[in-house]
């Protein structure tokens, strides 16, 4: 992990709501980004919900318009991506890098070659972490586009 992410990371779980805005009783986690109170039942959300939320209700939207919106840097969103808990559509000018060749890849931290050519060095990677090449080059009426794939967040 780069410094910037380990900042990240903190701005992250400094982000979690630990005691109810209303009421003050403790929260506990849901799932995707959200927290309940155990005593009135309010919900408050964590940089991650906020985002998650603000893409549920907008559908795909460039990041800097989810970071002006919600308070979340776009270096925030970038995690997200890189967490493989959001995904770049086809299309898309802006990607992740894989960590080892730096090729495009729509999500995650190792494009599947490097994968492939690394198996042993990186067999503690989690398959999470494993993205996909995009299949289109660039096209500008998806530039900067962004959805959430966090399937889990579906029950
Ligand atoms: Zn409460
Ligand atoms: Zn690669």
């Amino acid at each position: 992990m780069t410094d910037i992410e380990k900042s990240i990371e903190k701005a992250l779980i400094a982000s979690k709501p630990l005691n109810c805005e209303l009421c003050g009783e403790r929260v506990y986690y849901l799932d995707g980004g959200q927290y309940q109170c155990r005593k009135c039942g309010n919900i408050m959300l964590d940089d991650f919900g906020k985002v998650k939320a603000y893409i549920d209700k907008n559908g795909p939207s460039p990041a800097m318009a989810i970071s002006s919106a919600t308070g979340v840097s776009t270096e925030v969103i970038e995690v997200f991506l890189r967490k493989g808990r959001l995904e770049i559509p086809e299309g898309s000018r802006y990607y992740v890098k894989c960590e080892r060749c730096h090729c495009s890849i729509r999500y995650g931290r190792f494009c599947p070659d490097c994968v492939k050519d690394t198996a042993v060095e990186i067999k503690a990677v989690f398959a999470d972490e494993v993205g996909e090449k995009p299949k289109y080059e660039w096209n500008p009426d998806m530039a900067g586009r962004i959805r959430f794939v966090d399937r889990r967040w579906k029950k």
